[in-house]
């Protein structure tokens, strides 16, 4: 399962991040997909909440998505940001440059991301 693996690599970046911090709780994560990454919401929290189960590090915590809008590249003028769609498809072969129009564009896919770690930090 697609889900499985990428919260299963968010709980050990922030393990990490929760370790140099010195914190005994993580409270809230936020992360970003692209929406190419299909990733489905409510699959990766309950991947998460599996995962976390038995992390005394992880207890109560929250995992948030956040779907980006899509964002493409124009070849002709350099554009970078949300393209106009043409028609009700939303594939990449129907995007234009929202600034030129050209077709030329390619679609800048960006990964699952943590935005934010909210952390409990021992005194
Ligand atoms: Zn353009």
């Amino acid at each position: 399962m697609h889900e499985y693996s990428l919260a299963s690599a968010i709980v050990e970046q922030v393990k990490k991040i929760a370790q140099e911090h010195n914190a005994s709780k993580v409270k809230t994560i936020k992360v970003s997909a692209d929406p190419y990454e299909m990733v489905i919401p409510d699959l990766l929290k309950e991947a998460y909440g599996i995962i976390i189960d038995e992390l005394e590090l992880f207890k109560d915590s929250n995992l948030e998505l956040l779907i980006l809008p899509a964002e493409i590249i124009c070849i002709d003028c350099d554009y970078k940001g949300e393209p106009s769609i043409e028609g009700d498809d939303e594939f990449a072969y129907n995007f234009r440059c929202a600034k030129c129009g050209s077709r030329d564009t390619h679609l800048n896919i960006r990964h699952l991301t943590i935005e934010t770690v909210d952390l409990e930090i021992l005194e």
